[in-house]
């Protein structure tokens, strides 16, 4: 098995070694939270139950898990009370641990998370009139350190496990009260109903847009997002989750074909010298590449658009002719596209600004007089550095005696 530990970043460019797909615990349990459900059954027969009981059982906890909820073997009442504490002495069903939970004045929350291992990481959750969004984490940190991102400036980086990405969507769905009523005593006063949408959840997409680079962590994404989409698991539709990726072309197709979700871009400037500037991955793959792998994209259409981010950062990439170029490049490349105007997000050292309103709604006007919609993104959570490229753990920012005494204090106020 590979090594969990943080590796220092290999190089500006370069993937991170593919890690485990399990954490190991001290206590030697197995978390059972990531894994598929055969998986599930080969562990529950390797510990001994017979081929038939260990397809049953890993069918019922399946379901248990991501269906219900439940964190507590106890819970599972089709499942023998002898059976139940067999179970809890060789598994463990796992969250990320929730080190500290933020709410912005505009609703926006993010949590603080930390894996079995000791590694922290974030994940947002942005709460609108008709949906509730997760953006969901991919890595601990990020490789390509991208010059507007404050991940990318993490010194550490590893990739989260199966368990730790879906993890965070049954995290979220904890905190909301969104299991089954009667399946999570002690959550079930959790929200008021009045504050459901019409379909009755609060959390009905996901982006993998929080820390690091999705494709740079394509397995266990995969594994992932396919107990987010199972229809036993957490049943959500593959419309309602985006990955946005800074441009990994070699793995774009294969993320179409095996994943099938949206697919979002960070495409960020239209000439080379400011791309290979701004994402430095665009030394590697560049802007004709990067399109045509967008053209290719199996599943996209204009009925499923592809979203191509652009970050507006004042007298870098904001001009009137970078809005002219943005319209030909994807009408060049007859791509059904969305643009996605971000205001720069600033944090403690940037280097850049934010662009002025009036560019933005300039460079907006133009690309949709183009005949492609680019609506500008409000940012949301920026008091708590929850917004697009603000995440870096607090790791890294405060140190833990610092947090503790906040805590303390916070608890004595
Ligand atoms: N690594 C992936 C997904 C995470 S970032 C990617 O880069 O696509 C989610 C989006 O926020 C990306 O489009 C990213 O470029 C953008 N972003 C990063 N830093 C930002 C900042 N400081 N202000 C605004 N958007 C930012
Ligand atoms: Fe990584 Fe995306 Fe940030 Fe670039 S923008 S450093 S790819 S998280």
């Amino acid at each position: 098995m590979a090594d969990t530990n943080l590796m220092s970043i290999p190089g500006q460019v370069d993937p991170v070694p593919v890690a485990r797909d399990i954490t190991p615990r001290e206590d030697g349990r197995v978390d059972l939270i990531g894994l598929p459900k055969d998986r599930i059954r080969e562990l529950f027969e390797t510990a001994g139950l017979e081929p038939k009981q260990a397809k049953l059982r890993s069918k019922q906890v399946f379901h248990w898990l991501y269906h219900r909820g439940v964190t507590d073997f106890e819970a599972m009442t089709d499942i023998a009370k002898t059976m139940r504490p067999w179970l809890a002495e060789r598994f463990v069903i796992g969250r990320p641990e929730v080190v500290e939970a933020q709410h912005s004045t505009d609703g926006t929350r993010k949590w603080l998370l930390k894996t079995a291992d000791g590694h922290e990481f974030e994940m947002v959750f942005i709460p609108d009139a008709d949906r509730g969004t997760l953006c969901v984490s991919s890595q601990v940190g990020c490789t390509l350190n991208c010059r507007f991102c404050h991940t990318g400036t993490m010194k550490l980086v590893r990739n989260l496990t199966p368990g730790e990405i879906v993890g965070q969507v049954m995290l979220a769905r904890d905190a909301l009260g969104e299991w089954p009523k009667g399946s999570m005593a002690g959550l079930d006063d959790a929200e008021d109903e009045g504050h459901y949408t019409s379909d009755g959840r609060l959390l009905t997409n996901i982006v993998m847009m929080g820390m690091g680079e999705p494709l740079y962590n394509f397995d266990n994404v995969k594994g992932a997002l396919k107990l987010v989409m199972d229809g036993d698991g957490l049943a959500l539709s593959k419309r309602r989750i985006t990955l946005s990726t800074s441009g990994v072309v070699p793995m774009m197709d294969k993320c179409g074909e095996e994943i099938g979700v949206n697919l979002a871009v960070s495409l960020h400037a239209v000439t080379k010298e400011i791309r290979d500037e701004i994402v430095p991955l665009n030394k590697k793959y560049g802007i004709e590449e990067l399109l045509e792998a967008c053209a290719a994209y199996p599943g996209a259409s204009n009925a499923r658009r592809i979203t191509f981010e652009y970050v507006m950062l004042k007298d870098k990439n904001d001009t009137d002719e970078h809005a002219h170029e943005l319209v030909r490049l994807l009408k060049h490349y007859k791509l059904p596209a969305k643009v996605n105007l971000i205001p720069f997000n600033p944090w403690p050292g940037a280097e850049y600004e934010t662009s002025t309103p009036e560019r933005v709604k300039r460079f907006s006007d133009i690309v949709f007089e183009g005949g492609i919609s680019a609506p500008v993104r409000t940012p949301r959570g920026r008091d708590i550095d929850a917004a697009c490229g603000q995440l870096k753990t607090a790791a890294e920012k405060k140190s833990r005696a610092q947090r503790d005494r906040e805590a303390a204090e916070a608890a004595s106020a």
